[in-house]
């Protein structure tokens, strides 16, 4: 943890250089934070040695794994929530709850925030998603629901309800029936923690008329104590939330301008919500119209195809084969089939897109383990993978500098991604050559 604080807060211009033949020692900023959630955020960008040594082009990683939930989700659960508490849909230590259908990544995020904020959590996931991720949800206190792995996206699904379908309704039915069933004013007992109370106190609007004041308006002052004390639902969607578009958009795509002196070319990561690319890259791009914004997608996600061709439909489509709403393919988190409020704010500045196999992440991501140390989950591969892509297809020489998003760990994904019999058995091989290849390409 200490470590982590270390990276946290410091400032790209504060770097010093200590004696002769050290390393630069930087001074790190003496903000103490706020709690867990001033952990989120102004995460380092790390220059990936090897595949800039080998193309000749910066390849710059932006460390969103070292956000305190583990993965670049935590921008946008602390958007989400905060945007919430702003509208009046929750208040802390209410009772109230968050549910959200997610891989996993979201619901860490959110069962960390929600812990510190007081509130409870119901993720829902599907049930072949790496167990890991269970058991920090666990770790955390939420409540876990695993549904098949219809799909974390299908709308139309009726009778087996999606995890995104599931957690809206569980969103619904929790309001409409704990606030009937909880008195008023009552804190619930697993959130009987000081604060509270004092956070209580201290937003309790007051509701004592004076003489001069209306019947209307005292009963909508009434109203308003009411709500803030009632345990309420809410449903995170982080498909069609647009606070997670604006995570990245003031978060995200800033720090990245701030951290490259606004010295960037390209800019490529893999679309799950979309909020990321949508956001970083509408950033970036408002900064500077020519900043190249590219995505990586993963096997049996339909948006390769939605960006070359205007149609969303998954390549086995044209192989006869049934469209799958599931994306298939060991890398979790980005990939998708349908459109969503921030796919769409998305692809208005998407420029290219490349399909990234099984096969080529788990290469890249034991390549880069390899010769960079770096330990890093299924995204961040493919991530890398495109960056690898993008530089080649326009022919980028020295100078040109690509910012990617390390999304997560790999410490996410031992039970599936980082499980070498578990990919032998799936037909996927498991060794260096194909970024090798890909990299001596003339
Ligand atoms: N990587 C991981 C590990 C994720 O969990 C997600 C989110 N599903 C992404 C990448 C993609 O981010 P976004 O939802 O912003 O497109």
């Amino acid at each position: 943890a200490s470590l982590l604080r270390y990276h946290r807060g410091r400032q790209q211009s504060e770097v010093e250089f200590g004696d002769a033949g050290m390393r630069p020692i930087e001074i790190r900023s003496d903000e103490i934070l706020d709690g867990v959630t001033g952990l989120i955020g102004n995460t380092p960008l790390v220059r990936i040695n090897s595949l800039s040594d080998a193309l000749g082009v910066e390849i710059l990683g932006k460390a969103e794994y070292m956000n305190p939930g583990g993965s670049v989700k935590d921008r946008v659960a602390l958007r989400m929530i905060e945007d919430a508490e702003q509208q009046g849909l929750l208040y802390p230590y209410t009772g109230s709850r968050i549910f959200e259908g997610t891989v996993g990544s979201t619901g860490i995020s959110l069962a960390t925030i929600a812990r510190a904020k007081g509130y409870d959590t119901t993720i829902i996931m599907p049930d072949d998603v790496a167990t890991e991720k269970v058991k920090a949800l666990e770790a955390l206190g939420a409540e876990v629901q695993r549904v098949r792995p219809a799909s974390i996206v299908d709308k139309k699904q009726v009778r087996c309800l999606s995890s995104y379908n599931l957690a809206r309704e569980r969103a619904l039915h929790f309001t409409n029936t704990a606030s009937d069933k909880l008195p008023l004013k009552s804190l619930s007992s697993n959130h009987a923690h000081p604060h509270a109370l004092k956070h209580t106190n201290s937003s309790v609007v007051v509701t004592t008329a004076t003489p001069h004041e209306s019947k209307d308006v005292k009963e909508s002052l009434e109203e308003e104590e009411e709500l803030q004390h009632k345990p309420r639902g809410f449903f995170a969607d982080q498909f069609e939330n647009r606070s997670n578009f604006d995570a990245h958009f003031s978060g995200t795509g800033p720090e990245i301008w701030r951290q490259t002196n606004g010295n960037v070319h390209a800019f490529v990561a893999g679309a799950g919500t979309g909020g990321t690319v949508a956001g970083t890259g509408q950033f970036l791009k408002s900064m500077d119209d020519d900043v190249v914004v590219a995505i990586a997608d993963p096997d049996g996600s339909g948006l390769y195809n939605k960006v070359k061709h205007g149609v969303m439909y998954d390549r086995r489509e044209s192989e006869g084969r049934k469209r799958r709403h599931q994306v298939d393919t060991v890398v979790e988190g980005i990939g998708i089939n349908r459109l969503t409020v921030n796919i769409s704010l998305a692809l208005s500045v998407i420029d290219d897109a490349f399909r990234v196999t099984d096969a080529e992440a788990v290469s890249m991501s034991r390549f880069i383990v390899q010769r960079d140390g770096l330990f890093l989950g299924s995204s961040s591969a493919c991530n890398l993978v495109a960056c690898v892509r993008l530089v080649q297809k326009l022919g980028w020489a020295a100078g040109e500098r690509v910012v990617t998003i390390l999304c997560d760990s790999g410490s996410r994904h031992y039970s599936k991604f980082w499980n070498d019999e578990y990919l032998v058995k799936a037909g996927i091989p498991v060794d260096t050559g194909i970024v090798q290849d890909m990299l001596t390409r003339p």
